[in-house]
């Protein structure tokens, strides 16, 4: 755990948040300023700083932040019409938050991905 990281305080149950699915080594919790009806976060709970951090360092886990993502879109009912899932990575990818988060966007046409 990194003690100045948001998101591992949330893993730690520090910070509050709305937890919607945990398995042992992922937790998924709904964005504190959601941009869609449905705007979960899938961390892994050990911190990697973004996702070519923990791709290279420990595949498993994100393999394992692919698999939550994909049941938190199923049990959100996402599945029909469809949804996003996104890491923004870096400066210029818009990452605000250095632990890393697939983010799972839908329950309305999102659009064009790039503005
Ligand atoms: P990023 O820009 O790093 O990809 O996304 C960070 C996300 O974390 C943003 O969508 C932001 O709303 C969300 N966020 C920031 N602080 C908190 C918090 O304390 N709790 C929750 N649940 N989400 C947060």
């Amino acid at each position: 755990m990194d003690n100045d990281c948001l998101f591992c305080r949330i893993v730690a149950g520090e910070i509050p948040a709305t937890v919607v699915h945990e398995t042992d080594t992922t937790l998924a919790f709904r964005d504190i300023d959601p941009k869609a009806p449905v705007h979960v976060l899938v961390i892994p709970k050990a911190h990697h700083q973004d996702v070519t951090a923990v791709a290279n360092a420990d595949p498993k886990a994100a393999a394992d932040v692919l698999a939550a993502a994909a049941a938190v879109a199923e049990a959100e009912g996402l599945l029909a019409d469809g949804f996003r899932l996104i890491f923004n990575s870096g400066a210029n990818g818009g990452q605000e938050v250095f632990h890393v988060h697939a983010h799972v966007l839908g329950g309305r046409p999102l659009g064009p991905m790039v503005s």
